[in-house]
């Protein structure tokens, strides 16, 4: 099995940069791999699928043509992003929180804001925004208005840095590890944090966390059969392997595995 996991690609027509650098990793690492996963935030923000536009239909057709499995589930900044677009890029929608069957291990799919469940008002807004009653009304507004909407999201967000803490912008471990002991998983695989790493949790679970896309490179999951290897990647598309989880994770967890660490 030859797997691609990605989130935090914050795509946006502004962004060349970050739009060049995406078509180079499908070229260069895209085409070998079987199954592509995008764990949210493929695009800075997603008003709903019949807002998209050229950039994003461009997107699209770059997405549909890479010729492999491709899954997403949407982040918090394109939680909008649906079936209608996901069908043209070829993408099969899936929700947060998915296991994935994994020869006969199991791995935990999510964007991660979910997860960060300290910050009490976000996680508010975030159950408001996924009633399906709520969703229906968005839907209904007239496009300025919804562009507007996204927009005042964006900036809040950016004010919203300065006052938060640290902790609260984090994945909350202690909820993390009752859900992945409800889902019986011992591997989660997620992203929104923008803090690339993998964290060893208590009882021989792991966390392993993707990065953004800046300016000076992203990081990327490759899976190569059982090995899991998080690999940072610079705009020139030099590769530079950041931890490798060994195959037989969780079995052979008590070694060199130990600790919590940020790349
Ligand atoms: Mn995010």
């Amino acid at each position: 099995m030859h797997r691609l996991f990605i989130s935090d690609l914050h795509l946006d027509p502004s962004r060349e940069d970050l739009t060049a650098a995406f078509t180079g990793f499908l070229e260069r690492r895209g085409r070998q791999a079987e199954d592509l996963y995008i764990l949210g935030d493929l695009f800075s923000y997603w008003t709903g699928d019949r807002d998209a536009s050229g950039y994003h239909l461009s997107v699209a057709r770059t997405l549909r043509d890479l010729p492999v499995r491709k899954f997403f589930i949407p982040g918090n900044r394109d939680f909008l992003l649906g079936r209608r677009f996901c069908a043209r890029c070829g993408m099969t929608l899936l929700q947060d929180n998915t296991v994935l069957e994994d020869n006969g291990r199991r791995i935990l799919l999510c964007h991660g804001d979910g997860l960060c469940t300290l910050d009490v008002a976000y996680q508010k807004f975030r159950r408001f925004r996924s009633r399906p009653l709520n969703l229906m009304l968005y839907s209904l507004l007239p496009r300025f208005i919804r562009l507007r909407m996204a927009s005042r999201v964006r900036e809040d967000a950016r004010e919203e840095k300065s006052t938060k803490t640290p902790e609260m912008m984090d994945v909350c471990q202690a909820d993390l590890l009752t859900l992945m002991e409800e889902l019986d998983t011992r591997i989660c695989i997620h992203g929104h944090t923008h803090r690339p790493g993998h964290h060893l949790l208590p009882g021989n679970m792991i966390r392993l966390v993707l990065g953004d896309w800046r300016r000076d490179g992203f990081e990327f999951l490759l899976q190569e059969d059982r090995r899991l290897s998080l690999i940072h990647a610079d705009p020139a598309g030099n590769e530079r392997l950041l931890f490798a989880l060994p195959e037989d994770f969780p079995a052979g967890a008590s070694g060199p595995l130990a600790g919590t660490e940020d790349c």
